[in-house]
C-alpha cells in the first residue's frame, strides 16, 4: 500500500528523548502532513467500519490524536483512558509495570457498559504494558476488547506477546 510508505516517511525519528539510548518516533510531523495524516485514519476507518466496535478507547496522549476521528466516521463513542488523578469523575483503575516502577491507567465508571465492543488505539506500542493495562481495564468491566490498533509498533520489543491472543493491528514497523 502506497499509503503505508507516506506514512512511514512522515514519521521523525528523534535520537536519544526522552533520554540516552531512546529513538523516539515523533508522530507530530506524521500530523502536518495532511495526506498522511488523513491516509492513517482512513486505513484504521476501512478496518473497523463495519465491525460493529461501539467504543474506540484512546490511551493518553497520543491516543486523543488518533482515536476521535475514527470513532466520528466508524460512529462508535469515544472513552478517554487517562493517566492518574485526570479525570473528576468517580474511576476504576488499573496499575501496570513501567522499566522503573508502576503506572496507573483511570476510565471514568459509567463511560462503557458491559456487552460492548471496543477498539482500543495508541500511537505506539514498545513493551505492550500500556495496551494490556488498557484491555484489562475494559474487560473487569464487562467490554469486549474487539482489537489494539497503533501506528508504529517496535517488534523489537516483542509487545505484542504481552497482549496475548488479543488481535494487533499496525500500520509500520520501526526499528
Ligand atoms: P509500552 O507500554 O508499550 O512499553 O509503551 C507504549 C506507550 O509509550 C505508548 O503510550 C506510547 O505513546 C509511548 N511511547 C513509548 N515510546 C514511544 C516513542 O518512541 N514514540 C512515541 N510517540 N510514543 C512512545
Amino acid at each position: 500500500d502506497l499509503r503505508i510508505a507516506r506514512i512511514a516517511s512522515a514519521i521523525r525519528v528523534i535520537p536519544n528523548f526522552p533520554k540516552p539510548g531512546i529513538m523516539f518516533q515523533d508522530i507530530t510531523t506524521l500530523l502536518l502532513d495532511t495526506k498522511a495524516f488523513k491516509d492513517t485514519i482512513d486505513l484504521f476507518v476501512e478496518r473497523y467500519k463495519d465491525k460493529n466496535i461501539s467504543v474506540v478507547a484512546g490511551i493518553e496522549a497520543r491516543g486523543f490524536i488518533f482515536g476521535p476521528p475514527i470513532a466520528l466516521a466508524i460512529g462508535a463513542k469515544f472513552v478517554p483512558m487517562r493517566k492518574p488523578n485526570k479525570l473528576p469523575g468517580e474511576v476504576i483503575s488499573e496499575e501496570y509495570s513501567l522499566e522503573y516502577g508502576t503506572d496507573k491507567m483511570e476510565m471514568h465508571v459509567g463511560a462503557v457498559e458491559a456487552g460492548e465492543r471496543a477498539l482500543v488505539i495508541d500511537d505506539l506500542i514498545a513493551t505492550g504494558g500500556t495496551l494490556s493495562a488498557a484491555i484489562r481495564l475494559l474487560e473487569r468491566v464487562g467490554v469486549e476488547v474487539v482489537e489494539c490498533a497503533c501506528v508504529i509498533e517496535l517488534p523489537e520489543l516483542k509487545g505484542r506477546e504481552r497482549l496475548g491472543d488479543k488481535p494487533l493491528f499496525v500500520l509500520v514497523n520501526a526499528a
